[in-house]
């Protein structure tokens, strides 16, 4: 006789730790688009979903032949650790790399990361206690909430239209959090080619939001993995230019380079800089040695800015075929932002359809997308929906809109 097997009464038995986790770990949840990855790149499926760079046009002979030169040629210095800032010669690249967008910096002043997510989870460990106030944009990025809910910051969202942040908003948003007596840290912004809404933040508006956060005493957190993106060679004056003394910037070469040697930085006003080297040296002692010296090299010895170039023509060329497939195919009333750059569309649908809701009808017609709600702290966005156009063939996307509309037309029928 075989004994019955023990009866699941609940998460105490599938995790014997739950007891133990601290507090903080309660708003750790699995992000909607990361638990759908599984299904979602089984290759049947056109994948609007992730956010994958397209690294098919790096060079790859020349960078593995590169990697084996700084093995032989300085291989007990790449493969050692290194110093918690980083290494001084990227930090002074990096310095140029910035200038393409404003920016004055003194590589002093400049914290090498782990990716900028890195950099993400080490702003908030410095300024926020739980409870604080994170004012980001409606929708914003997802790994940034959940830095944001792994210190129990408690996220406000601003409005956006599609000249990015709305000043007016931001203003209303600090003066609700001042009358409930909310301390507000940081405002955590996108400006360029915003993940997920696809919008630039409009010239005009950028001193007016430093102004208005520095009148508040609010900290500005500008996020801009995307900003050298632009499909036009177009760059704008980074926030950070503009205000050094009141802005942290993070910055990676995931979108620009190789998302997966994982090199992003974080440019600080010069009296943050000693608090997150300390960050930066509890969380890894340093970042790796090796792949800072991959990226150094290549950005002395390969034509980066060109390589940039073909990246955006690759995106360019994407979004058109993502562009002209929405208009085509979308069922009436639905709208979408119009990206000049980066890698995403945002897409309303009419009242009645749940975004979250018709994504497993989605996959089934082998389409996926990433619903509006994991890009809200609040349960916001079930009428949204973001679509990626940087990983698939023009081919395949227009493949998948055509799909996605049908499930849409079928859904708005029920
Ligand atoms: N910020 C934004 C807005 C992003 O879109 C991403 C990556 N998707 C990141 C930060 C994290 O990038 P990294 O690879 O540098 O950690």
């Amino acid at each position: 006789m075989t004994a019955n097997p023990p009866e699941h009464t609940g998460r105490r038995d599938l995790d014997p730790h739950l007891a133990r986790y601290a507090a903080r770990t309660a708003g750790m949840t699995a992000s909607e688009i990361r638990a759908l990855f599984a299904v979602a790149s089984r290759p049947e499926v056109v994948s609007l979903a992730g956010g994958m760079p397209n690294l098919a046009a790096l060079p790859l002979d020349s960078l593995s032949s590169q990697v084996g030169e700084i093995i032989a040629e300085d291989g007990l210095v790449a493969l050692q650790y290194g110093s918690a800032q980083g290494v001084p010669v990227l930090r002074e690249q990096i310095c140029e790399v910035m200038a393409m967008e404003g920016i004055n910096a003194h590589s002093d002043d400049v914290v090498v990361t782990v990716g900028s997510q890195m950099g993400l989870d080490m702003v908030t460990r410095l300024f926020c206690d739980p409870g604080d106030v994170v004012l980001a944009e409606g929708p914003s990025y997802v790994g940034a909430l959940g830095s944001f809910a792994a210190y129990q910051a408690k996220v406000v969202h601003v409005v956006m239209d599609d000249q990015g942040l709305v000043p007016e908003a931001l203003r209303e948003a600090l003066a609700a959090a001042e009358r409930a007596g909310q301390r507000v840290k940081f405002l955590y912004t996108i400006p360029n080619f915003h993940n997920p809404a696809g919008v630039t933040l409009a010239v005009e508006r950028r001193a007016e939001i430093l102004a208005i956060c520095r009148a508040h005493g609010v900290l500005v957190v500008e996020d801009n993995p995307y900003g050298l993106l632009g499909f036009d060679g177009q760059t704008y004056p980074a926030l950070r230019s503009l205000d050094p003394d009141n802005v942290v910037y993070l910055g990676s070469f995931s979108k620009t380079f190789a998302s997966g040697l994982r090199v992003g930085w974080v440019l600080a006003p010069h009296a943050v800089r000693e608090k997150l080297v300390l960050a930066a040296e509890s969380a890894t002692l340093c970042p790796p040695s090796l792949n800072q010296m991959i990226v150094s090299r290549y950005l002395a010895t390969h034509d980066w800015k060109g390589q940039i170039k073909t990246f955006r023509e690759n995106y360019r060329e994407r979004r058109d075929a993502m562009l002209s497939a929405l208009e085509q195919h979308l069922p009436s009333g639905c709208s979408w932002t119009n990206p000049d750059g980066g890698f995403y569309v945002w897409v309303t649908v009419p009242e009645g359809v749940d975004t979250k809701a018709m994504l497993p009808r989605a996959v089934t017609a082998r389409v996926a997308y990433a619903s509006g709600t994991g890009f809200y702290a609040d349960g916001f966005g079930s009428r949204q929906m973001r679509l990626s156009y940087c990983y698939p063939t023009p081919e395949r996307i227009k493949e998948g809109v055509r799909r996605l509309a049908a499930v849409l037309e079928s859904e708005m029928d029920l």
